[in-house]
């Protein structure tokens, strides 16, 4: 039996350890930060919690004898996908990523892009504007700094202390959102302008194509640097990877 250790967090994640659930000669575990107090259930193993950086996870990943780790955090979870790398190289243990690729900009997107929430507020402007913040709750803070505009606010959990800012309305909502959906949301709201991440993937395209439709302009927040690690892009080419990294090098006749 081979170990899986899959660093989760994201719809991907879960569909990657449906997939794996059933094998006979695996033992899957997902990982998650355990930022979420109700997170979606999971069809494999879960722990939850931080490893203590890159060495705590090197440890982990010796002490729990795991064969391959996955990388199937969220593109915006920088830190988890950094010490992921440093862990698998110093544990030598063979490491994937599944990476979403990016969004890319279709005519009638009006889009801008930002290095961080900073530029976002800056991209916002002096005038009072109706904004729609589709961040996660980390993100939210930075925006009293701009009290002038009215918030919508959506995040998986409640935030918590609300954003102390007159205008606010707070919303709570999982994933996959549809354009429909989005757009009557959009529009229910008076919604001017948007902030997100450029997450990628279906789930939350809704939003993007929404707004694109009724002509509302993006803040897209830029995607940060992950390291340069073996990468894949779909849950298909994981478990190929995988199954590539569980058979011995003489098998494969190299
Ligand atoms: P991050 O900044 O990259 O990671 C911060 C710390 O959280 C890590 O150093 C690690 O702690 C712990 N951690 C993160 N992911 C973990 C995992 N899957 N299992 C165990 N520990 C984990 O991460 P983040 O941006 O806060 O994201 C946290 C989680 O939410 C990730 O699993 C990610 O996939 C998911 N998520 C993030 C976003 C986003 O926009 N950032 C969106 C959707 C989902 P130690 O150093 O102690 O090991």
């Amino acid at each position: 039996m081979a170990r899986i250790l899959i660093l989760g967090g994201t719809a991907e994640a879960r569909q990657l350890a449906a997939r794996l659930a059933d094998r006979s000669d695996l033992v899957v575990t997902l990982s998650l930060a355990g930022r979420t107090a109700s997170p979606a259930p999971q069809p494999v193993a879960v722990r939850r919690g931080g490893f203590g950086g890159a060495h705590g996870l090197a440890d982990h990943l010796a002490a729990t004898r795991i064969d391959v780790l996955v990388d199937a955090t969220h593109p915006y979870a920088a830190t988890i996908s950094a010490n992921a790398a440093r862990a698998a190289a110093l544990a030598k243990v063979p490491l994937i990523a599944l990476r979403r690729p990016a969004w890319a900009p279709v005519a009638g997107d009006r889009w801008i892009e930002v290095a961080d929430t900073a530029g976002a507020i800056a991209a916002l402007g002096a005038l009072p504007r109706h904004v729609f913040l589709a961040l996660g709750r980390q993100e939210i803070a930075p925006f009293a700094t701009a009290p002038q505009h009215h918030y919508l606010i959506r995040s998986v959990d409640p935030v918590h202390p609300p954003l102390d800012v007159p205008h606010a309305a707070y919303i709570t909502g999982r994933g996959p959102f549809d354009e429909a959906d989005e757009r009557a949301l959009l529009v229910h709201h008076g919604i001017e302008i948007i902030v997100a991440k450029n997450s990628g993937g279906s789930a939350t395209y809704g939003k993007i194509a929404a707004a694109r439709g009724l002509g509302l302009t993006v803040i897209l927040l830029r995607r940060p640097a992950l390291p340069q690690v073996p990468a894949v892009e779909s849950v298909e080419d994981v478990v190929a990877a995988i199954d590539h990294a569980l058979t011995p090098a003489i098998a494969r006749g190299v």
